[in-house]
């Protein structure tokens, strides 16, 4: 058993997870991450690593997995440590006010204050009915595209009607020999530009476009074959395909956490937008996994939640201090 003692122990190594010891690095704090996933970067490293991103300041575009790369070198100063492939479990709180947190694997890290940067929990992607579906995981059924390389010169069917069943279509239809994305509905639900964009690609033939229909089962021998499809007057049709990716989301699971009194809404935790504090004392809430009115879940909104948490939980860490603002212009970084 790893004992690990620490000033902050941060529950998350996705984006937000990984700033937050920047910002609690110029403040002297040290930090502990730990992770489910074997590697840090959240949904960024996990969902969409190739896929860029437009809306971080300073970056006009930059992919997901060079953020994460640079979030990386930007708190390397502060050696943050890491237990990755490890699921938060418990809490305990100690007599001092410090806390204690274990592992499915039996770390323990003891720690002043608790960041909570879990995000939507541990991934779990919904799995539509289809027959056969889970016989062919691994074996050409994806519920993520890690590395599209992958595809490239394969066929390629999406199953889905929001952001990422879009995105992925768009990007896809420049590796893969053929991508069909099928929705059963009309409409999508993903953003406008990019169910224009796939309506475009398919008017030029660059991708077919199945609507309102389903995929109901899976053929193959080793591997996917073959898909089936139904459509809204009960037509059956089958198409080749050497990979099926449904996008249907991930159900957000708070797993344990959400048993240890925190106030819990809509499956997100409920924090004071004044230091992204949560009900109870020394645990904060930032990044997708919390929720307060105006909440938008962008990575920036995450960011800035890591500032507030990080001058607010000071006063645990060093309750003897008086802590004064400074730039890091005038001051710089000063590793320890
Ligand atoms: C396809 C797609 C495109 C997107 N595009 C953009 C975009 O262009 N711009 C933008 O700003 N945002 C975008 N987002 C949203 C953005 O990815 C999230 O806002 C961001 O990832 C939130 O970061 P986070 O650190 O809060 O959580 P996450 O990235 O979800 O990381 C949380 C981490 O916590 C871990 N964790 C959870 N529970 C536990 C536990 N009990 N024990 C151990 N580890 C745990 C998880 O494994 C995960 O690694 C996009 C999202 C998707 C899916």
């Amino acid at each position: 058993m790893e004992k690990i003692t620490t000033d902050i122990c941060i529950i998350g190594a996705g984006p937000v997870g990984l700033f937050a010891v920047f910002e609690a690095g110029l403040l002297k704090m040290r930090c502990h991450l730990i992770d489910v996933l074997p590697q840090v970067g959240g949904q960024l490293s996990e969902i969409y690593p190739h896929k860029p991103i437009y809306d971080i300041p300073g970056y006009p575009d930059v992919t997901a997995q060079q953020l994460v790369d640079n979030l990386m070198l930007q708190i390397a100063p502060f050696h943050p440590t890491f237990s990755l492939g490890e699921r938060v479990e418990n809490l305990q709180r100690n007599e001092d006010g410090s806390y204690n947190i274990s592992t499915n694997d039996g770390t323990i890290v003891h720690c002043q204050v608790v960041v909570i940067a879990g995000g939507l929990g541990c991934f779990e992607p919904r799995k539509p009915e289809i027959d056969r579906l889970t016989d062919f995981e691994g074996k050409g059924v994806a519920y993520m595209v890690k590395n599209p390389e992958h595809f490239r010169n394969k066929k390629v069917v999406l199953a889905g009607g929001g952001d990422s069943a879009l995105d992925w279509a768009v990007f896809l239809s420049n590796v893969a020999e053929r991508v069909t994305l099928i929705h059963r509905g009309d409409t999508f639900r993903g953003a406008p530009d990019s169910a224009e964009k796939v309506f475009e690609l398919a008017r030029e033939g660059k991708i077919d476009l199945i609507l309102k229909s389903n995929v109901v089962a899976l053929t193959g021998d080793d591997r996917l074959q073959e898909i089936t499809l139904l459509d809204r007057d009960q037509q059956v049709s089958h198409i080749e395909a050497d990979h099926l990716i449904p996008l249907f989301g991930l159900s957000p699971k708070l797993g344990p956490i959400a048993d240890w009194g925190l106030n819990i809404d809509r499956s997100a935790i409920a924090v004071n937008t004044v230091d992204y504090s949560t009900n109870i004392e020394r645990i904060y809430a930032i990044g997708d996994i919390n929720i307060y009115p105006g909440k938008l879940k962008l990575i920036l909104c995450g960011f800035h939640e890591s500032a507030l948490m990080a001058q607010s939980a000071f006063k645990y860490v060093y309750p003897e201090q008086k802590l004064s603002f400074k730039y890091t212009t005038v001051y710089g970084v000063s590793a320890f």
